[in-house]
């Protein structure tokens, strides 16, 4: 077990360093990076989903090569226009908004600077993460839409369920599900209430691969696969799940490695032409060793699987 622990390259999620333990197994390398704000029985699923990877492995890719969006963190519009002219020809952008402290102001010139930069016929989605309530985002996903020449979609831009149904019912922005989908104890409560078009699955909180497959199938909506931040090490699940899915109608939010200062493979799973190729890269020993965390962080993540381990078990 290797505990990593590397700077972020801008301030995301609230975070401006990124950890994880990474480990490998049978069949190869897997990484258990939840959040520190995930208790020991939420952080289970992260705990399943690597140990699939390690000891399983993947099913069978369907597609070797991954459409992603270029994700613009809630930055200045000069830095917004950099970040998307430099994705490595992402012809989507996923434009995070709500962030505490920032106006209507700022979200629309970020927007303009993004449409900017991807060209009339790039797509270019906001991400909220649940910071908004209804009337709120009714009145700022229209303005949004105006800035932007057209969104493709808006993902979870109130925390509520019902809320999130009522916010679709009140916009033309189709409404993609993330939070609602994996820090609820019941997805389906989305479909039931109708409350999104599109779904965001991410690997880790919600089990694994396969766990991942075959709630897309019960759901029935389009999926969009995202990272939770992680390595590249981590990312190649998101990726092997994005492989395996009957259709992939989106962009991916897969393309994270960049906002990592650092990554632990020689070649990381970075956008050629806008897309990700479905590959599984190993560890560099030396990269490895630079990303070390100290001491301190080690045990604190051996204390966290000691306490996780047992939900695991409880769950499978
Ligand atoms: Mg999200």
């Amino acid at each position: 077990m290797l505990v990593y622990d590397v700077p972020l390259r801008t301030r995301f999620r609230g975070l401006l360093r990124r950890d994880g333990v990474l480990l490998r197994g049978d069949a190869g390398w897997a990484e258990f990076s939840p959040f520190w704000d995930y208790g020991p029985q939420e952080s289970a699923s992260w705990w399943r989903a690597a140990r699939e990877a390690a000891d399983e492995g993947w099913p069978a890719p369907l597609r070797d090569r991954i459409p992603v969006n270029v994700t613009v963190p809630a930055v200045g519009p000069e830095h917004a226009h950099r970040i998307v002219s430099a994705s490595g020809g992402c012809r989507t952008a996923k434009v995070k908004v709500a962030e505490p402290g920032q106006s209507l102001a700022d979200e629309i010139a970020r927007l303009e600077a993004v449409r900017d930069a991807i060209g009339p016929d790039g797509a270019i989605r906001v991400d909220a993460n649940a910071a908004w309530d209804v009337d709120t985002a009714v009145a700022r996903l229209a303005a949004l839409d105006r800035a932007a020449g057209g969104l493709e979609y808006a993902e979870q831009p109130v925390p509520d369920v019902e809320d999130l149904a009522r916010v679709r019912r009140g916009t033309h922005v189709p409404i993609a599900a993330d939070e609602s989908i994996r820090r609820a104890s019941d997805p389906f409560a989305v479909v039931r209430a109708h409350a999104a078009d599109i779904v965001v699955l991410k690997v880790q909180p919600l089990g694994g691969v396969r766990a991942c497959l075959e709630l897309a199938e019960r759901v029935g909506l389009p999926v969009v696969v995202s990272s939770a931040l992680e390595t590249s090490v981590g990312l190649a699940a998101g990726v092997a799940l994005a492989a395996a899915l009957p259709e992939l109608p989106y962009a991916c939010g897969l393309a994270t490695a960049q906002l990592l200062s650092a990554d632990v493979v020689a070649e990381p799973l970075l956008p050629v032409d806008g897309a990700l190729p479905v590959r599984r890269p190993e560890p560099d020993p030396a990269l490895l060793a630079a990303a070390a965390g100290d001491d301190g962080l080690v045990a604190r993540w051996e204390q966290r699987l000691r306490e996780v381990e047992p939900h695991a078990a409880d769950q499978a």
